[in-house]
């Protein structure tokens, strides 16, 4: 694309200039600093949101006007908004002026600028739109596709830059906004926001809310569906289908001891109510941090509690990303290394250090997985903390890079200086950042100072070189023993001698211990091997979603025809992304299991959210 903002501002203000006569020639226009925003908010920047909203779950459309309260500077004459599909009808500014707008030329991950004239006055402009049946945020879900069977589902993920797809917005994580909406919906379903959300529905299917603390666009969230809400405290509950929710409420029994052990960690939670609604299985993530409001993938039902730290780690998101944001998602490992770090400390607040070792050893095998695959993708830049997505999709950056590379760093001066000095220097950091959006350098400057004002400590360039702007994993990474996976080891060499198993060792293992067991066991296994293995630990039929599918992994290795019904059914109904990866990219191996793979996919596809079918398409086609 040969589209700059220069040449967009540029031909708008020529196209414009008999509507402005007073324009100053001579305004500079700054270059905005994140590459996957075409918004210029040292010009016009948006402040507010009021969302007015319908909802056609018939049509799968919607019909929305997006009022934006705007701060400018003196002189600006242009608010940049950044869309994606959306119908632009008319734009008015204050009170009801109608006013001018173009767009630029569509660009294939971006979508197009959104330029709107405004006045010296201008306090407000109203944008009039519609939103397509196929925007890539969206997940309209037929009534089958639910677990009640009864009513359609729709849920949003707006991250990294999808919000741009349903609202049009300055779609930056470096920009954040208040809003309120009020939105309708068929009375028959509840609508929720990322905002204050209604317990029951009402008769008319009008819901209003209130978002009163400042985020960033990818924290847009909408869902509507028929969903039924259980308290877990007075201030955290847990939304789900009807037929669901009870499970759910079981499940996520300790949600009011996890908010109360991170804010004995690292200060009090900042967004007043902490909710979770179960999505149904399309939903493309584990979980999705919209502030309030937790969207959760019902593959964490596991039916043990053992899958809770994605909400730990969602929870943990309310200080490390909503409240302390990457400022562009080059340094989304700002979000999610803070984030890994606060999981496994509430975690082992809750349920003791054995057990956030073995989480902890678990994280480093899988990041030592990514590097090596990355490597093999010729993707080595991919290992460096700071990314480069320029001209990019940021989605590519959402990798166990940012993840586990991101929490072994920040594990690595805990380790060196303390742990107290490094709570210390965390409590700080949420403090004094609350709201804000930070970059790698902000971050690396922010810490130095701390280190040498309150402890006398210099961090040295070499750390952060070494870290966050080289490849790989560095020598200095911190080691993590797990006591409990040194037992599934020992049981492993055990079958691996004399073909044994030991089911009395077995009996005490979580969730966490199968996977060590699965995961490790070697390379080559035979048939009977496969059947003796699928007899000890029931893999075929669990249902455990992680289990399964580091169980299929070897099934398809080892053609294990057994257990290929079963895994039909999990990629057809299981939208997660981090599930449908490793088994879709198993099966391409071969030119039968590719074939496989791709009737499989033609059933499945249906089900699956853009960003599963984003990544899919490319592998399948
Ligand atoms: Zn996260």
């Amino acid at each position: 694309m040969n589209f700059t903002r220069l040449s967009l501002v540029a031909l708008i203000l020529f196209s414009m200039e008999s509507c402005q006569p007073e324009k100053n020639e001579s305004t500079p226009v700054a270059m905005p600093k994140d590459p996957h925003s075409y918004s210029i908010p040292t010009d016009a920047r948006v402040t507010h949101l009021s969302w007015k909203a319908d909802i056609h779950v018939d049509t799968k459309t919607i019909d929305a006007v997006a009022t934006w309260n705007i701060e400018k500077s003196e002189g600006a004459d242009l608010l940049t908004l950044d869309i994606k599909g959306l119908t632009i009808k008319e734009v008015f500014l204050d009170n009801n002026q109608k006013t001018e707008f173009r767009l630029s030329e569509k660009d294939p991950i971006l979508g197009q600028a959104l330029a709107i004239l405004i006045k010296p006055e201008t306090k407000r402009v109203a944008v009039h739109y519609s939103v397509p049946a196929d925007a890539e945020a969206i997940q309209w879900l037929s009534p089958q596709q639910t677990a009640g069977k009864k009513y359609p589902f729709m849920f949003t993920q707006s991250q990294a830059i999808l919000a741009r797809t349903w609202v049009p917005c300055q779609d930056s994580p470096s920009i954040r906004f208040t809003y309120d909406a009020d939105v309708k919906v068929p009375n028959t379903l509840l609508a929720m926001m990322s905002a204050s959300n209604p317990q029951e529905k009402n008769e008319k299917g009008e819901y209003h809310f209130e978002m009163k603390q400042p985020i960033a666009s990818y924290l847009l969230a909408l869902t509507v569906g028929d969903v039924a809400f259980k308290p877990i405290s007075d201030r955290a509950g847990i939304y789900a289908e009807p037929s669901v929710v009870e499970k759910a409420a079981w499940e996520f029994a300790d949600l009011e001891k996890m908010i109360a052990g991170a804010e004995s960690l690292y200060g009090k939670y900042q967004w007043e109510r902490y909710d979770l609604i179960v999505l149904p299985p399309s939903f493309p993530f584990g979980g999705m941090e919209n502030p309030r409001l937790t969207f959760a993938t019902p593959t964490i039902l596991a039916g043990d509690r053992s899958l809770t730290s994605l909400v730990a780690h969602e929870l943990a998101h309310s200080w490390s990303g909503n409240l302390v944001t990457n400022a562009t998602w080059d340094d989304f490992w700002l979000n999610e290394g803070f984030t890994v770090y606060f999981e496994h400390r509430i975690m082992e607040k809750l349920y003791g250090h054995d057990y956030s070792e073995m989480q902890a050893t678990l994280a480093l095998q899988d990041l030592k997985e990514t590097i090596a695959d990355l490597k093999g993708d010729n993707l080595s830049k991919d290992t460096k903390l700071k990314l480069d997505l320029v001209g990019r999709n940021p989605d590519d950056g959402v990798t166990d890079i940012a993840y586990n590379k991101g929490y072994f760093f920040l594990r690595l001066i805990e380790e060196q200086y303390g742990r107290e000095k490094f709570d210390a220097f965390l409590n700080n950091y949420f403090h004094d950042n609350a709201f804000k959006s930070l970059d790698t350098d902000g971050f690396i400057k922010y810490i130095k100072d701390y280190y040498q004002t309150k402890n006398n400590i210099s961090l040295s360039d070499s750390l952060f070189n070494e870290w966050i702007f080289s490849e790989d994993l560095p020598a200095s990474c911190p080691q993590p023993v797990s006591t409990l996976l040194e037992k599934v080891d020992a049981a492993l060499s055990q079958w691996k001698a004399d073909g044994r198993f030991n089911p009395t060792a077995a009996a005490q293992w979580s969730t966490h211990e199968w996977l060590h067991f699965i995961k490790n066991l070697p390379d080559a296994l035979s048939a009977e091997q496969m059947a003796a293995l699928d007899a000890f630990g029931k893999f075929t039929e669990s249902g455990n979603a992680e289990i399964l599918c580091a169980w299929f992994v070897h099934v398809i290795k080892h053609n294990y025809k057994k257990a290929y019904p079963r895994m039909e059914e999990f990629l057809i109904n299981t939208g997660r992304r981090k599930f449908l990866s490793p088994l879709y990219g198993e099966l391409v191996k071969t030119p039968e299991g590719k074939q496989y793979a791709k009737d499989i996919y033609a059933k499945a596809r249906p089900n699956y959210h853009f960003v599963a079918t984003n990544t899919f398409d490319k592998l399948l086609n």
